[in-house]
């Protein structure tokens, strides 16, 4: 095997929002950087960006990319709960202006093009394996697709690697979690035209839907439940998601019905609420989802990622440059915006009044902290 020795000033691990974001935050204040990717250009069902992401790719500069044919302004979010289309739940479930409904696999190629725009290098097929902690530097140990190693030395690494936070977990940092909220994906075909610029939230006793339009007529659709509150064989036939859909008022009959549901069950992914902790040390930050993950119903993973990636630029040119506090300040402030984002889930939440009672509904009017994640 090839071990080759790379220096690089800053290593971001993961090109995610997150990543991208962070480099290009970086660019613009003059600190080199790379990235590495472990997949090229992986397919990911489309998301919402609210109006209030507007400002922070603005800030990055890339403000423009929203304006590709590939992305469409979201017209609404329908909330509906039980037999009505509640005027309170859309209220408060939804950003001030008009946000997007984007293609979450062009979108992060556009991501990508702005960096390499920027001549920061993009290392697609590189995963993190392992590092090692040295008294002013950081090595990285990449495996690329060729099966070659590299070792990367760097002044500072990025764990902007999503959910499996990689670099934060073999530094032995711990992700606290808040819940078991997973989300069980399929593909749905048949769009109704009305809806091809809207996304559904629908609320049922055990969790809720959510279904995004994508490309050819068809609906990415996830059922969102918290996996403790089902038997595991339940949760992998596809007679449960069939019953959960039957649960719903308005999603199964805004659905074509031609579709075959054994078929159904595609992916689950975890949409639990979760923070890293600590979420740095004097070598290393996390970004994004890496740093901390919220619930999908307040639609602010992407916008967060980016508004996260901004102030970690801004910590690591100071923290390279000897401002001591940087990091701590970086700290301090991670965990009050997650605080603050728990606080608008829990009010998201308890805008449903029709299944109070029930265990999935009743564990979110509980409101939670950082804080009191802690002993
Ligand atoms: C069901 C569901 C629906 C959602 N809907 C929305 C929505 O509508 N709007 C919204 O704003 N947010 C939504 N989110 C949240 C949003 O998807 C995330 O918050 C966002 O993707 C976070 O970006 P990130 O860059 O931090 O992480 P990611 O997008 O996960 O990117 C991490 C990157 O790191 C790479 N990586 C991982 N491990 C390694 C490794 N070892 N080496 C190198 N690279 C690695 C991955 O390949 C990936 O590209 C949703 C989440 C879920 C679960």
């Amino acid at each position: 095997m090839t071990t080759k020795q790379i220096h690089a000033p800053v290593v971001i691990i993961g090109g995610g929002p997150a990543g991208a974001a962070t480099a290009l935050a970086l660019a613009r204040l003059g600190v080199p950087a790379m990235i590495l990717e472990t997949h090229n250009n992986a397919y990911k069902p489309n998301e919402i960006i609210p109006a209030n992401a507007y400002p922070l790719l603005r800030q990055l500069g890339i403000e423009y990319i929203l304006h590709d044919t590939q992305h469409r302004p979201h017209v609404e979010n329908r909330f509906t709960q039980g037999d009505t289309c509640t005027k309170e739940c859309q209220q408060g479930y939804q950003h001030p202006g008009r946000g997007s409904l984007i293609n979450r696999t062009y979108f992060e190629k556009q991501l990508r093009w702005a960096v390499e725009r920027l001549k920061v290098p993009w290392l697609g097929g590189c995963s993190f394996i392992g590092y090692e902690d040295k008294q002013d530097e950081i090595n990285i140990t990449v495996g690329t697709s060729q099966g070659e190693q590299w070792n990367i030395q760097a002044a500072f690494a990025v764990d902007a690697s999503g959910r499996a936070a990689c670099l934060a977990r073999a530094a032995g940092a711990k992700r606290l979690y808040f819940d078991q909220l997973t989300a069980y994906c399929m593909k749905w075909p048949g769009t109704p035209q009305s809806l091809r610029n809207a996304t559904i939230f629908e609320a049922t006793g055990n969790g809720w839907w959510y279904a995004t339009p994508e490309k050819g007529q068809q609906f990415s659709l996830s059922f969102m439940t918290d996996a403790d509150l089902h038997e595991q064989a339940s949760r992998r036939s596809a007679q449960w998601l069939s019953a959960e859909l039957a649960a719903t008022t308005y999603l199964k009959t805004w659905l074509a019905t031609n579709a075959d549901r054994r078929q159904l069950l595609a992916a689950t992914r975890s949409a639990a609420t979760s923070i890293l902790d600590p979420v740095c040390t004097a070598n290393w930050l996390a970004v994004g989802d890496a740093a901390s993950t919220g619930d999908p119903i307040i639609t602010y993973g992407i916008a967060g990622a980016l508004q996260n990636a901004l102030q970690a630029a801004i910590t690591i040119k100071a923290h390279l440059t000897g401002d001591r506090a940087a990091l701590a300040t970086y700290a301090h402030a991670h965990i009050a915006a997650f605080n603050e984002q728990q606080a608008k889930q829990q009010q998201y939440y308890t805008a449903q009044t029709l299944w109070k009672d029930q265990p999935f509904w009743q564990r979110r009017l509980i409101g939670a902290s950082y804080e009191s994640s802690k002993p």
